[in-house]
């Protein structure tokens, strides 16, 4: 009864199979395998674009990091939420990888940029002592359990257009978003603007990987650069594509993600109706929120139950997140301990 977040989950059966199946094959090194080129070929069925490129690299904060830094210069600015991963999780590899740029942190209800925030903070361009605008950073789903709706992105991304940003989105959740919306993965992505995405497995499935979709090929030369000279480039690259093609094959990542919101989903349903708890606000994906008493919340964890404090959300706020592999029976003896 592990609640603490999706990345306590191992990885599914499917991925460590598709490792196992090829084992005793000896593979081209660095990339040059040919599930490197199938993680390809699947993003560009799955994002109905024919161009597009993508990178693989180990964790999500260095995909968020090299994707900024082909961006931003050392004098740029990035526009983020105050509470994005990249601002709060990341220990600054954002400002080390682009050299020194600035992330100005942004206000907004629910983990999501407030527009009018976005557009006055936009300002100093082409003055020699101000930041210099240059990329909007958005997270879908967000560190909220909120996702976007596809008006907010477009009026956000909008905005970015209209001056001249790049548009990143961290997508550590992306398939929770995806499924949550019930929306393409187009539309939610490049037919917005967005330049690049890092499509997120590790939360999702993987037992390690993030994908870094680029919509204009032409960063992946310098991309290809930054992840050697980052360390994350893979000498046994399979390691991360056999199972990560796995993963985007049969549409394993969207049948994870349905699992993981259906069993937050249950949870929220279940919880919400128990004295002592409250939602801070409806799920859209796997992650959940609410104010707990300290009666209730010991309560839970004597049953078994395991989870985070979250004050960012109230002195008494708790989340709890669920995964691919959440058993419902354990999400049922949450649910009977809050209520018993
Ligand atoms: C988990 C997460 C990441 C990636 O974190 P790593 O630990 O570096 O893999 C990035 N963005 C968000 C929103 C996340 O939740």
């Amino acid at each position: 009864m592990n609640f603490a977040s999706d990345n306590v989950a191992g990885a599914h059966p499917a991925l460590l199979q598709a490792l196992a199946d090829i084992n005793d094959e000896t593979l081209g090194s660095y990339g040059e395998d040919r599930f490197n080129a199938q993680v390809e070929q699947e993003c560009r069925r799955i994002f109905e674009h024919d161009t597009l490129k993508t990178i693989l690299v180990a964790t999500g904060s260095g995909a968020n990091a090299l994707a900024l830094a082909t961006m931003t210069p050392a004098w740029g600015a990035i526009y983020c939420h105050r509470t994005s991963h990249i601002v709060v999780d990341e220990a600054n590899a954002v400002q080390a990888a682009t050299g020194g740029a600035a992330l100005l942190a942004l206000p907004g209800d629910n983990g999501k940029i407030d527009p009018e925030a976005l557009r006055g903070a936009i300002f100093g361009k082409g003055v020699i002592h101000h930041p210099q605008p240059a990329a909007l950073s958005l997270t879908q789903m967000n560190e909220y359990g909120v996702a976007y709706t596809l008006d907010e992105l477009s009026e956000l991304t909008a905005i970015a257009q209209e001056h001249g940003l790049k548009i990143h989105m961290d997508g550590a959740r992306f398939g929770n978003a995806i499924v949550g919306l019930n929306v393409s993965p187009a539309d939610m992505t490049w037919r917005l603007g967005v330049d690049m995405l890092v499509f997120g497995a590790t939360k999702n499935g993987a037992l390690a990987g993030e994908i870094l979709v680029c919509f204009d090929p032409s960063v992946v030369e310098e991309l290809e650069f930054r992840r050697k000279r980052a360390g994350q480039l893979f000498s046994k690259m399979r390691t991360l594509s056999a199972p990560l093609a796995a993963y985007l094959r049969d549409g394993l990542w969207l049948d994870n993600a349905r699992h993981a919101n259906a069993m937050a989903q249950k949870l929220a349903e279940g919880l919400s109706s128990a004295d002592g708890i409250e939602l801070c606000r409806q799920p859209s994906g796997n992650q959940l929120f609410m104010a707990m008493d300290p009666a209730m919340k010991a309560k839970l964890l004597d049953a078994g139950a395991y989870f985070h404090d979250w004050p960012d959300d109230g002195p008494t706020a708790v989340r709890m997140v669920t995964a691919f592999n959440t058993l419902e029976a354990d999400v049922d003896a949450v649910i009977a301990a809050a209520c018993g």
